[in-house]
């Protein structure tokens, strides 16, 4: 029987309650699709500082390096906000992702049937379904590029600036174009050629990097037209690429057009198999502890671990299809609508583990 190892990072807030009930799905579907699971935990972030000083310590790392996939709930809170910048619970979510070498973040924008009214969009709009996996490269461009205070004619200013490698487009563009093959076949590559440098060249190298993908139908469009094609007419896009900068802002917009963000899930991914994968949200001290926290994005992100990371899409579907399913009659607060049941985390959990 296959068996797998994950790395669970609960971390802070309503992480331990989400990963718990994603836990108990992914065991629900190992079972039925015969393979094993083997869990290690790890600390990373506030709990992370609290017990070895810092947000990310070594072990941390070992552990997620020598695992096939790793599993994070969300890492901050009020406890650790007068903790100096390099040491906050966020460093550690930085640190993990460049010491695993995860250079791509795949952000799916769903609407799930039952969920449509919560989008911010007109049912005609959004039409059937909306569906958009946003690619953003992760570890280059302009938060990683050359920056400084400077003068200019005597008065103090500042810059950054955006750099890319061929090398690095490339990589990502391959990611993008192995998802367009195995979705839609579509794939749109935002950028600001008409302007910027960097973005003739990722150009270029998209369409060099195209050729060994002549099923897929390439398009480019400008960052600005992006922004107003995701609510004009969402419908029209399969998957996105873009850099580092431009996917931050989109991958946020797209997210939005959902309505949720307790329902929304993502993968950072490297070069290989191995990958993390954690929802979208962060660790809500709000409402930590009270048991009503939205387990859904946390169970979601658990069914791209099984497609991208595990190569088990038929349980990722199970798990999907489950979520849509429960949807339709019980919800956890953040997300409830009259004519529903209003459910705790581990009864949503519970609802989901029945349905698979
Ligand atoms: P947040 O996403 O934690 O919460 C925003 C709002 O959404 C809150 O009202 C919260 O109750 C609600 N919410 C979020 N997830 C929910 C869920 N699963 N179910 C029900 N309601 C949910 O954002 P924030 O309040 O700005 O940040 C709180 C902490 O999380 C901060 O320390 C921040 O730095 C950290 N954070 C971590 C990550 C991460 O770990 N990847 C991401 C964003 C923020």
């Amino acid at each position: 029987m296959k068996e797998y190892k994950i790395t669970l990072l609960k971390g802070d807030g309503i992480g331990p309650e989400i990963v718990d009930e994603a836990v108990k799905a992914l065991n629900k579907v190992a079972a039925k699709h015969r393979f094993q699971v083997r869990y290690d935990e790890a600390y990373l972030g506030g709990i992370a500082i609290d017990k070895t000083g810092v947000p990310l310590p070594e072990e941390t790392v070992t552990k997620c390096k020598a695992s096939d996939a790793v599993l994070l709930g969300a890492v901050g809170g009020p406890k650790w906000e007068d903790q100096p910048g390099d040491n906050r619970p966020e460093a550690g979510l930085l640190g993990i992702r460049g010491a695993l070498g995860l250079f791509a973040n795949l952000r799916p924008a769903v609407i799930f049937e039952p969920l449509r009214q919560a989008s911010p969009l007109k049912a005609e709009i959004i039409g059937e379904a909306m569906d958009i996996m946003v690619v953003r490269e992760l570890t280059g461009g302009i938060y990683f590029g050359e920056r400084g205070r400077m003068e200019k004619n005597g008065v103090p200013g500042a810059y950054d600036t955006e750099m890319y490698t061929v090398p690095e487009v490339e990589r990502i563009a391959r990611v993008a174009f192995d998802l367009a093959m195995k979705r839609g076949k579509k794939l749109c590559s935002v950028d600001k050629a008409n302007v910027l440098e960097a973005s003739r060249l990722w150009r270029e190298t998209v369409l060099k990097v195209a050729k060994e993908y002549p099923q897929v139908e390439l398009t480019h469009m400008y960052v600005d037209n992006c922004a107003m094609q995701l609510v004009r007419n969402p419908k029209q896009f399969d998957v996105i690429v873009t850099s580092n900068i431009f996917g931050d802002i989109l991958s946020d917009e797209a997210s939005m057009i959902s309505g949720s963000i307790g329902m929304l899930a993502s993968a950072s991914l490297g070069q290989g198999k191995m990958g993390l994968y954690e929802p979208i949200h962060g660790s809500a001290p709000d409402i930590a502890g009270q048991g009503i926290a939205n387990p859904l994005a946390t169970i979601l992100s658990v069914a791209m671990m099984l497609r991208y990371s595990l190569d088990q899409d038929q349980a990722a579907d199970d798990i999907e299809n489950a979520v849509n399913e429960v949807l339709k009659v019980a919800r956890t607060p953040d997300i409830y609508t009259e004519g529903t049941r209003r459910v705790s985390c581990i009864e949503m959990g519970d609802l989901v583990c029945a349905q698979l």
